[in-house]
């Protein structure tokens, strides 16, 4: 599939997105691509694959972005970090994807690796250390349309809500063509990013990040990953829901489901540029909100390929 996210982006229909993370084993590989081909009924604008903070799932993400360029009709988004790697090394990595056809890449700082995301983080000797490089390296080698990482709440790292803008203006002006944000929970918060970044005469669209909660057990990773806040009310509902048994799980996902629709009809109202659903290599939640939506007023995603009625 040909075009860019810088084109889906420019267009007046929002960009429906949905992102998934490389398999560790086979058996996380079939539910991976049966996630992805139900979801690619639904004719996203793109699908990212994010970037493993090393060893084989680097390898994956590869593989993966590579064989949704040859196999499906879906545009692919590919999620590259700056974690343990050389300029050389980073440079390998996007030639490959260029030859694969990869023209879209999400370029990232990367979290340190191991399982705590705020442990210092050490630049590579001969490699770099802010994202804002990282999109600098990927122009000079060709025509690719860039992302960056966008935070409503800002970044963990950052001191404050003006440093965390001027940086992310920044990484914006060297040569990003769209942003993604972190998820979020409360609108208010991406509206106010907008206006922080609009306020510094950046026009660089922010697409939203959304993730339907279907367990009350993820909150506490998502909160432990993110570095981002979960409302306390949201958090109280989904543990008075919670249970072990399958109707209590089963309400919890619905109305996880209920949540990010209502959150998601609230950004298309505002005329946020694109939604990027987190999929946890699962479509089912996503179909869900997609469906319910579609109910409602979703409007014709901006897709490369042939615009059609959402499928449901
Ligand atoms: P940067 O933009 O470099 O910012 C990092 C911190 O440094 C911020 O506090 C910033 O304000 C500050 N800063 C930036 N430039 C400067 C400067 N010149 N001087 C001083 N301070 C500066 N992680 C993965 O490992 N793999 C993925 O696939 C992945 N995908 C993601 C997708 C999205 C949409 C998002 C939002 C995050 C993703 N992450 C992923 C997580 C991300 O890598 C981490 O949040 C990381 O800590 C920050 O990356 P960044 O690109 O925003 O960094």
């Amino acid at each position: 599939m040909s075009g860019t996210v810088r084109e889906l982006v420019a267009q007046s229909r929002p960009t429906w997105s949905f992102e998934f993370f490389p398999p560790r084993d086979e058996a996380a590989e079939a539910q991976l691509w049966t996630a992805l081909r139900e979801l690619e009924r639904l004719r996203p604008s793109f699908v990212s694959v994010t970037y493993g903070a090393g060893g084989s799932t680097r390898e994956g993400t590869v593989a993966v972005t590579e064989r949704i360029a040859a196999e499906t009709t879906m545009l692919p988004l590919a999620h590259l970090t700056a974690v343990d790697h050389s300029v050389a090394e980073l440079r390998h990595v996007v030639s490959r994807l260029a030859a694969a056809g990869v023209r879209n890449l999400l370029a990232l700082r990367g979290d340190p690796p191991g399982a705590d995301p705020q442990a210092e983080w050490v630049a590579h000797p001969q490699g770099l250390r802010y994202a804002a490089e990282l999109v600098a390296l990927i122009k000079s080698m060709g025509d690719f349309s860039v992302g960056v990482a966008a935070f409503p709440e800002r970044h963990p790292r950052s001191p404050d809500f003006d440093s965390d803008t001027d940086m992310f203006v920044a990484k914006c002006r060297a040569g990003a063509d769209f942003a993604i944000t972190q998820m979020f929970f409360r609108v208010e918060d991406y509206l106010r990013l907008r206006d922080r970044v609009t306020a510094r005469g950046c026009d660089v669209p922010v697409i939203a990040g959304v993730m339907p909660v279907t367990s009350a057990r993820q909150i506490n990773r998502i909160v432990q990953l993110s570095g981002q806040a979960f409302p306390a009310g949201l958090a109280a509902r989904f543990a008075e829901l919670d249970g072990d048994t399958p109707e209590a799980r089963k309400a919890v996902r619905a109305y996880g489901v209920e949540v990010a629709t209502a959150m998601c009809q609230q950004l298309l109202d505002e005329g946020v540029p694109g939604i990027h659903f987190i999929t946890m290599n699962r479509s089912t939640a996503t179909r869900e909100v997609y469906a319910a939506l579609a109910g409602e007023s979703v409007p014709v995603p901006a897709s490369p390929s042939a615009l059609s009625a959402p499928v449901r």
